[in-house]
């Protein structure tokens, strides 16, 4: 069966898949709603260039396979000491309120299930990852089994307006200008893994953080290993709980693949454990329990 979700290679209690660090707050755009609240100067306190060194050797520690390193800011090439290599994929950040984000900035629960609708059939023309849109797993998953029924999306996910705006503006910028991706990259499935789940993020000061959008810190790596805070601390491993998690995300069952954002729940309320609060799912409310079943097993299965 075609698996909709990707499974990290590792096991995520001891390796974290992905490593991200903020190698700096300064870049020119200085944007109104930006995480790292950047701005035009560096800032003197960041890890220096052989700090950061000691750090990617430390990463070592996970041991293989190695986590995918992701250098971020502000922006790096702000600093003359790093290069960074470019992608092929549109990766799609979703508004959190932290840094210079605004509650007030933010699309309702049902735009966002609006958005992540067209974000799959835009994923026709390139390759699309989503970054604090954790239930956009969830939507592949459904939208990939009503397929298969050949049902109508707009009806079963109870679309509105928004989506078919961007869904006509879609269509029309296919027409003139898009070629569909070849079969092999089509659709490329997210990876599952979240905030402190195969995921840390560490600051320019070396603070480290579930993700860089969940500023909760669980040490230092100018004192404490990276490896020992991702294996060891109270807030890492009860993030790799999705049992635990307060709300509809503890009862979900897509809470092994989705778990909603962690940093939505913690700008929301305090509390990073909290449900997802830009989801509109019922669980159990899906249709198509037995395929979904089905589904979520193979996709469980690395
Ligand atoms: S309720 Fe939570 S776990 Fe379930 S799909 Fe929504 S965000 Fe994901």
């Amino acid at each position: 069966m075609k698996k909709f979700i990707r499974q990290p290679a590792q096991n995520t209690d001891i390796r974290t898949f992905m490593f991200i660090w903020e190698t700096t707050m300064a870049c020119d755009l200085v944007c109104l709603h930006c995480r790292a609240e950047a701005i035009s100067r560096k800032d003197p306190r960041r890890l220096t260039i052989n700090e950061g060194k000691r750090l990617l050797e430390q990463i070592v520690g996970f041991g293989k396979p190695t986590p995918i390193v992701v250098l971020t800011g502000g922006d790096p090439f702000k600093r003359e000491d790093i290069r960074e290599q470019d992608v092929m994929t549109w990766s799609v950040f979703f508004l959190v309120p932290t840094g210079r984000g605004l509650i007030k900035d933010e699309i309702t629960r049902d735009e966002y299930e609006d958005v992540m609708n067209w974000l799959y059939d835009t994923s026709r023309y390139i390759r699309i990852k989503t970054t604090e849109g954790h239930h956009y797993k969830r939507v592949v998953i459904q939208l990939s089994i009503l397929e298969e029924e050949h049902t109508d999306p707009i009806r079963e996910m109870c679309l509105g307006k928004t989506y078919l705006t961007l869904r006509d503006q879609l269509n029309r910028y296919a027409q003139d200008s898009l070629l569909p991706l070849d079969a092999k990259a089509v659709r490329r499935t997210p990876m599952n893994i979240n905030a402190g789940n195969g995921f840390v993020f560490i600051s320019r000061r070396g603070d480290v953080f579930p993700s860089g959008f969940l500023p909760v810190s669980a040490g230092n790596v100018r004192d404490t290993s990276p490896v020992d805070i991702y294996r060891n601390t109270s807030l890492f491993c009860q993030l790799r709980q999705p049992d635990k998690f307060n709300g509809r995300c503890g009862k979900c069952e897509f809470r092994y693949l989705c778990g909603g954002s962690r940093s939505h729940a913690y700008a929301r309320t305090g509390n990073p454990l909290d449900e997802e609060p830009f989801c509109t799912y019922q669980p159990g409310s899906f249709p198509h329990q037995l395929k979904l079943k089905n589904y979520l097993q193979e996709s469980s299965m690395s």
